[in-house]
């Protein structure tokens, strides 16, 4: 069986969501082909006996893009905030410590000794620049403030951040603000305030205050301002890819793996350009072919295709993730799990990453009287993810967070999860590839890529190129027409 359709969407994740929500409000009709039986992707919630687990993001931030679709798909009554003061802990030598995120607890920390935190304080009065070639986050660190903050301050964010390894991640890659920063004022302080006082509203009576309101992204982040910027949904994180699936009703298939895309001779941005094979045998053609897969499951659709394109993507890397999900009675546990959770340093020697305590952070995680935490662990180079079963791997995750948090007793719940290639990673060299691949994708403009491989991981930043990719789509077959 086969038919024709103006845009094909691959990917039912955040990003191929937004992307077919996007071109709908822009009145474009599209198919979103998804290989599972559920739309979202890595944002996924399970619902068991009272606790709500997430297996993705468990607190994320809400950036003024994000909120906008909260707002369209009417969820505000749904959304309950974050406390961005909750205290987070960072473990050393068995002993937990909040992290600093002040000069004063700075100051005060025991994570660092005194050189260290002379380094930071003192940063704002030096002058530095950075090398002409990408520095690895690692390099960065040690230059600017030494091992001790690369180990105990930088690499436990970084790793629950981006499940990372900051001797691999790039800066330009990954922190290009922190590079320009350095570049434009010689410190990092210096750069942060200035570009802080740029994103300021314009004060009354200012003369260019009439044409900065009339720029609309502008004044959304200033209502926005006002708004909580971290949080989830009382029915967990799902809810959002859940109700995006339920306003684009009919216009997924689930279930719809797709095997193989081809180019079709002389495909024109009107007529049918590529041919989509689904693993049902099923064939489907489409004048506009957007992929929202990961990059490794774009490269192998595009290796006939665009066997340059595909090298490209096959070179970007993944990191592994190990999640176990433990819910305890409150007796069991000596500390008060007042906050957000604890980070471990990659120096610690321990396969635990991170643990979030989703009982503290938002109501109705779990029932009362018990506790609902989740633990990230397998760090990027550690190959026991890979080949350990899942009940031996939990079990020394469990003991870890015992030791930590001072459990006793078996968990009375307890669920397991593994992606081995959870994320992309934003290692040296991953701008200019993902500048190669948009130059490659200039040549085929029948063809978009979404996804949390090119301009962020993060839920703001799927959307935002996937809204992006909606309307270069929107202008390609408005401007076919006229
Ligand atoms: C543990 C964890 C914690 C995170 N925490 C945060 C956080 O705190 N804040 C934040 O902003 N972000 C966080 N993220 C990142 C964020 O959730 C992801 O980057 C984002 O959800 C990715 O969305 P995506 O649509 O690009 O990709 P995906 O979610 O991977 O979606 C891709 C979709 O393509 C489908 N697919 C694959 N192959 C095929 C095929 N052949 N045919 C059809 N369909 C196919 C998949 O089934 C999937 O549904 C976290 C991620 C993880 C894993």
């Amino acid at each position: 069986m086969g038919y024709t359709e103006k845009v094909v969407i691959i990917g039912a994740g955040i990003s191929g969501l937004a992307c077919a929500y996007r071109l709908g409000r822009l009145g474009i009709p599209c198919l979103v082909l998804e290989a599972q039986e559920r739309a979202g992707g890595l944002i996924s919630t399970i619902r068991k006996d009272g606790f709500l687990i997430e297996t993705g993001p468990q607190c994320p931030r809400f950036p003024p893009l994000v909120w906008q679709l909260v707002r369209e798909l009417n969820l505000e009554a749904e959304f309950i905030a974050g406390d961005p003061g909750a205290k987070r802990y960072i473990l050393r030598d068995a002993r937990l410590y909040r992290v600093p995120f002040s000069p004063a607890g700075l100051v005060g920390t025991r994570l660092v000794g005194l050189g260290s935190k002379l380094r930071m304080l003192t940063e704002v009065f030096g002058s530095s620049r950075p090398p002409l070639c990408e520095e690895s986050l690692a390099e960065f660190v040690q230059r600017k403030f030494g091992a001790e903050v690369l180990d105990y301050l930088v690499d436990p964010l970084v790793s629950t951040i981006f499940f990372g390894d900051a001797h691999k991640m790039g800066m330009q890659s990954a922190f290009p603000a922190l590079v320009e920063w350095e570049r434009n004022e010689g410190s990092l302080v210096r750069g942060a305030i200035r570009a802080r006082k740029s994103k300021r509203p314009v004060p009354a009576g200012d003369p260019s205050r009439k044409a900065a309101s009339a720029n609309s992204s502008r004044d959304s982040l200033r209502v926005t301002d006002a708004l909580p910027s971290l949080g989830s949904f009382r029915s967990g994180m799902a809810t959002l890819p859940e109700k995006l699936a339920e306003k684009l009703h009919g216009e997924i298939r689930y279930g719809a793996g797709t095997t193989s895309v081809a180019p079709l001779p002389k495909g024109n941005v009107a007529a049918a350009a590529w041919q989509i094979d689904l693993s049902g045998g099923c064939r489907i053609t489409a004048a506009q072919l957007i992929l929202a897969v990961p990059a490794y499951v774009a490269e192998q659709l595009l290796a006939n295709a665009a066997p340059e394109l595909a090298s490209q993507l096959k070179a970007i890397e993944y990191a592994p993730v190990c999640a176990v999900a433990w819910a305890y009675d409150r007796s069991q546990l000596t500390n008060g799990l007042d906050g957000f959770g604890f980070m471990v340093p990659r120096r610690e020697g321990l396969e635990t990453i991170s643990t979030f305590w989703n009982s503290s952070l938002f109501p109705g995680r779990a029932p009362e009287g018990k506790v609902l935490m989740t633990s990230f662990a397998g760090r990027g180079t550690n190959n026991d993810t890979a080949t350990m079963g899942d009940e031996e791997y939990s079990r020394i995750v469990e003991a870890e967070n015992a030791r930590a948090l001072g459990i006793t007793g078996e968990p009375q719940e307890q669920v397991v999860w593994k992606d081995l290639r959870a994320l992309p990673q934003y290692n040296v060299g991953h701008a200019q590839r993902v500048a190669e691949i948009q130059n490659l994708l200039h040549r085929m403009p029948n063809l978009a890529i979404v996804g949390n491989f090119l301009r962020g991981r993060s839920i703001g930043d799927c959307v935002e190129v996937a809204f992006r990719a909606a309307e270069d789509v929107h202008s390609r077959i408005r401007g076919a027409i006229i």
